[in-house]
């Protein structure tokens, strides 16, 4: 038999916790017409409401749920890894639990599978009740992205994907601390079906990202994607040198042609600062880039279970 694991991670989702499990039963009759079991592994990622007495609840009717519970928070990277690293199936799907990834459009992506795809894809075509703002600043994310990272990384993706036994072991076999899985599963490439959908909007609760948080995981998108940056800061020092030479020439012919009258001080403070500026942010791109490698070197575990049913 086929057995297929579902993977939620889940951090502060009291109410949306039997709200997903009910959505996704509904997908029974379509298990059941292909011979295939399932199990969901909720990930709970340290919540501090009654995430886990739900999970234990549902555990407790069906013997089909299985829970994964985080000593504190470790961020969604750290349970899609806990719920790869646990799924015991042949296919694997992981989903947002507040059902903005719709379990109605597993059968049509089983298709594909059968098809002979490794695994499918989903990325949201519209982003309606979303905050302009934070589309806009996603749309710009994207847009980088694809100029400045070699791997894909599409705009409006999630990470609700269904994939093979084969797909999950290569992205296991990825070891890095500082997860972007969105680059992940690009990187690691196999073939891929986009399927594409209108964004729904979340069921219960609110976000758990906030602009700053979402800020700061792009740049970690940026820095486990690429280099470029620091090509960048390279180029910048370049730069500099270039005009800082031409801008000694021409001092030295004013001087044997006009004297050198003293002066001009404003201006050299103003070289000065900028100088500093432009070397401070140079620093600070590798400074970034040493201070992840300083963590992958620590070689810390990505996250510590507490418990699991
Ligand atoms: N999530 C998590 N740990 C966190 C933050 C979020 O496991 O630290 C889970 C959350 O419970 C949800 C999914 O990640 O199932 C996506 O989170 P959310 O809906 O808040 O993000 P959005 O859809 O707004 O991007
Ligand atoms: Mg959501």
């Amino acid at each position: 038999m086929n057995l297929l694991s579902v993977i939620v991670p889940c951090y502060n989702e009291e109410e949306n916790v039997p709200l997903f499990y009910e959505e996704f039963i509904k997908n029974q009759s379509f298990f059941d017409g292909r011979g295939m079991e399932f199990e969901i592994i909720y990930v709970d990622d340290g919540s501090k409401d009654r995430t886990k007495e739900e999970i234990r609840k549902l555990h407790e009717q069906d013997g089909r749920v299985r829970m994964v519970s985080f000593s504190r928070n470790f961020g969604k990277e750290a349970g899609l890894l806990a719920g790869f690293e646990a799924a015991g199936g042949d296919y694997i799907v992981a989903m947002d639990v507040d059902l903005q990834d719709p379990p109605s459009l597993l059968p049509e992506m089983f298709s594909y599978i059968d098809e002979g795809y490794d695994s499918v894809a989903t990325r949201r075509v519209t982003r309606k009740g979303e905050p302009p703002v934070r589309s806009f600043f996603a749309r710009c994310f994207y847009k980088l992205m694809r100029r400045i990272s070699r791997t894909e990384i599409v705009d409006g993706a999630r990470d609700y994907r269904l994939m093979t036994r084969q797909v999950v072991d290569a992205i296991l076999s990825m070891k890095e601390y500082n997860r972007f899985t969105k680059g992940i599963y690009g990187w690691v490439g196999f073939d891929t079906k986009w399927i594409e959908f209108e964004n729904v909007e979340r069921r219960k609760g609110e976000t758990k990202w906030s602009f700053w948080k979402l800020l700061l995981y792009s740049l970690d998108g940026i820095m486990a994607f690429s280099t470029v940056p620091l090509s960048i800061a390279a180029f910048v020092g370049i730069l500099f040198c270039v005009i800082a030479f031409a801008a000694l020439i021409f001092i030295i012919i004013r001087t044997l042609i006009w004297g050198d009258p003293v002066g001009g001080w404003p201006s050299l403070v103003c070289i000065i600062t900028l100088v500093a500026g432009v070397q401070l942010f140079c620093i600070g791109i590798i400074g970034q880039y040493l201070a992840k490698a300083y963590m992958e070197v620590k070689d810390r575990p990505a996250y510590i279970v507490k418990e699991e049913l």
